[in-house]
C-alpha cells in the first residue's frame, strides 16, 4: 500500500510536480494524514495535456479493435486487483470493503462495455437516400479529454469516463478528487501494464487551480465532471464559454415513494440500505422517504429499528456496516444540519450525533440519523446532506407526493415502492427524474445503459457510459457518396439539390 508521497502520472511515468503545493490525504476512521498528494499547477496541466496531445495520433491511428484488447487486458488486471483497490477506496474514502469491492466491479463493467467498442462505432449507413447516392456516418474521436471525479467513488466513477473515452480513439487527463487519489494512481499504472502507450492516460490530482487550467487549456476538447452542482455549473458555464463540450453531473437529493401497499418490511430493509450505506455519501443514496397516507407509521418503527442495528465502524473491520464520513469538516456540517431540523421542529426518531466507536475516537463518524415529519421548508430538506440522515415527510396521495419531487430542483435518482402496477407505471411516465427505480431503491444503471440525473443534477445533454458516452466522446462525420458513370453526370445546378 502506498504510504508517504504521492506523485503526478504523466506520459506513463510517476512525475513529481513542477510546483510546492502538497495536500493532506487522510484516514477518516482515525483522523490521521495517512498520506500527502501533490496538487498539480498550470504547468503540471501542461505537461499532462502536451503528453495526451502527443500521444493522440497514433492512438487514433489504433484499430478499435487493437484498443478493445489493451482494454480487455486491463479488465483482467482490474479484476485481479479489485481487492487492493478496494482497500485503497476504502482506506482514503472509509465505506466499508465490501461497499467498496462492489463499487470497484461496477467500475469494471464500464471497461467491459468500452471493450466492444469496435461495434460501438460503427456508425450507420443508408443506401440510395438520393438516386446512385449513399450516405454513412463516421464516429471519430474529440482529442484530448478531460475529467473531474469526486471523493466518493474513487475509483468507480473515473471509470466510468477514461475507458470509454480511450476506446473511441481519444487520449485523457484525469484529475481525481484530491481527497482519494490512490485510486486513479494505481488504475493508471494497470492500464499502462495492459499495454497502454504512454501519454494516453493521464493522471493529475490537484484542486481547483487544476480544474480551472483544464478549463482553459485550448487544447482539450471536452470535459466529464462529476460533483456538487455549484461546481458542475461553474464547469458547464466556463467549458461551454472555452468551446469544449461538457458534461456535467451535479448533486442530488433523491426520494423514494412508499405506498400503502408496498410490502413494508422489504421496502425498509431496501431503504435502510440505500440511506445508510456507505454513509450516505452516494449521489444516488435516498435520502427522503415520501410516505402516503397510512405507509407513515408502519414504515417509521421498521427504518427506527432496522437502523438502529447498523454497526458503525472502521470500513476494514469485520461485520462493520458503516463507516465514517470524509472529513472533519464534513462531519461537523452534517451535525449542523441535524441540529437544524432538530430547531426547526423534525421529530429526530434516531439520532447519531456524538456516536463513540471503539478505536476511532479521533475519526469521523456520525451514525445512523433519522428524522420524521420533515417538511419542504426545512434545510434537511432543502440542502443535500451527502451523509447518514434520512428524512421522512408524510404525504396524502400520490399525487402530493409527486409534485413534491417534481418541483424538487434536483433529478437524480428516484424511486417508488408499492405492489400496484397501476402506481408504479404512472410513477415512470410521469416523474421529472433521470433514473428512476420500481421497488428499487439505487437504480444505478448498468454500464450497457447510460448513467445521468436531470435538472440541477446535470449540466449539459449526455449522459456517462452506455451509448450517450460513446456519443461525448465522438464527433459525428455525415460522409454522403457518388460514383456516377460518365453518362450519368449532369451539369452543374445552382439549385439546392433535392436527391429524390
Ligand atoms: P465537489 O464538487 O466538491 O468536488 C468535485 C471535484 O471538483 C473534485 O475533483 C474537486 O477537486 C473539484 N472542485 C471542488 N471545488 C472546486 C471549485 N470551486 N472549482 C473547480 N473545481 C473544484 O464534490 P465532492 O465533495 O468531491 O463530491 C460530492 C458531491 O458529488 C455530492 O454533491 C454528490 O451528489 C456529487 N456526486 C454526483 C454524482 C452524480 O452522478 N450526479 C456522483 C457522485 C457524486
Amino acid at each position: 500500500m502506498t504510504t508517504g508521497k504521492l506523485h503526478l502520472w504523466i506520459n506513463g511515468q510517476r512525475v513529481q510536480s513542477q510546483g510546492s503545493r502538497m495536500g493532506d490525504v487522510f484516514n477518516p476512521a482515525t483522523g490521521e494524514v495517512i498520506r500527502q498528494v501533490p496538487l498539480a499547477d498550470r504547468n503540471d496541466i501542461d505537461a499532462a495535456v502536451a503528453a495526451a496531445r502527443a500521444a493522440f495520433p497514433a492512438w487514433r491511428e489504433t484499430t478499435p479493435s487493437r484498443r478493445a484488447r489493451i482494454l480487455t487486458r486491463f479488465r483482467e488486471l482490474m479484476e485481479q486487483h479489485r481487492d487492493e483497490l478496494a482497500r485503497l477506496a476504502s482506506e482514503e474514502h472509509g465505506k466499508t470493503l465490501a461497499d467498496a469491492a462492489g463499487s470497484v466491479q461496477r467500475g469494471i463493467e464500464v471497461i467491459e462495455f468500452a471493450s466492444g467498442v469496435p461495434h460501438l462505432l460503427k456508425g450507420e449507413q443508408a443506401e440510395d437516400v438520393g438516386r446512385g447516392v449513399d450516405c454513412h456516418s463516421l464516429l471519430q474521436p474529440v482529442g484530448v479529454c478531460a475529467g473531474i471525479t469526486p471523493f466518493n467513488f474513487p475509483a468507480m466513477v473515473p471509470l466510468w469516463m477514461f475507458p470509454v473515452a480511450i476506446a473511441c480513439g481519444n487520449t485523457f487527463v484525469l484529475k481525481p478528487s484530491e481527497k482519494v487519489p490512490s485510486c486513479s494512481l494505481r488504475m493508471a499504472e494497470l492500464f499502462k501494464e495492459a499495454g497502454l502507450p504512454d501519454g494516453v492516460l493521464n493522471v493529475v490530482p490537484g484542486d481547483k487551480e487544476a480544474v480551472d487550467a483544464l478549463l482553459d487549456h485550448p487544447d482539450v476538447g471536452a470535459i466529464s465532471f462529476v460533483g456538487s452542482t455549484p461546481v458542475a455549473q461553474h464547469i458547464y458555464e466556463t467549458a461551454a464559454r472555452n468551446g469544449k463540450r461538457v458534461q456535467a453531473l451535479g448533486g442530488a437529493k433523491n426520494h423514494a415513494v412508499v405506498m400503502p401497499d408496498a410490502d413494508m418490511d422489504f421496502t425498509a430493509d431496501a431503504l435502510v440500505g440505500a440511506a445508510y450505506g456507505s454513509a450516505g455519501e452516494r449521489c444516488m443514496a435516498i435520502s427522503t422517504v415520501v410516505a402516503v397516507g397510512e405507509a407513515g407509521d408502519a414504515l417509521l418503527r421498521l427504518l427506527r429499528d432496522k437502523a438502529a442495528q447498523i454497526r458503525v465502524g472502521r470500513g476494514d473491520a469485520a461485520e462493520v456496516g458503516m463507516g465514517p464520513v470524509i472529513s472533519a469538516a464534513h462531519r461537523d456540517r452534517i451535525v449542523g444540519l441535524i441540529d437544524s431540523g432538530v430547531a426547526l421542529g423534525a421529530e429526530l426518531v434516531l439520532d447519531g450525533r456524538g456516536i463513540e466507536v471503539a478505536g476511532g475516537e479521533h475519526g469521523f463518524f456520525v451514525g445512523p440519523t433519522l428524522f420524521d415529519r420533515v417538511r419542504p421548508e426545512m434545510d434537511i430538506y432543502r440542502e443535500e446532506i451527502f451523509g447518514p440522515v434520512l428524512i421522512v415527510l408524510r404525504a396524502d396521495s400520490y399525487d402530493d407526493a409527486v409534485r413534491l419531487i417534481n418541483a424538487n430542483p434536483y433529478g437524480n435518482g428516484t424511486a417508488i415502492f408499492t405492489g400496484s402496477g397501476h402506481w408504479a407505471r404512472r410513477f415512470e411516465n410521469k416523474i421529472e427524474v433521470g433514473m428512476v427505480g420500481v421497488n428499487v431503491p439505487i437504480p444505478v444503471p448498468m454500464a450497457f445503459f447510460s448513467f445521468g440525473g436531470w435538472k440541477a443534477s446535470l449540466f449539459g445533454d449526455l449522459h456517462m457510459h452506455g451509448m450517450e458516452g460513446v456519443y461525448f466522446y465522438t464527433r459525428t462525420k455525415v460522409v454522403t457518396c457518388r460514383w456516377p458513370a460518365p453518362a450519368e453526370r449532369t451539369g452543374s445546378t445552382l439549385a439546392m439539390p433535392t436527391l429524390g
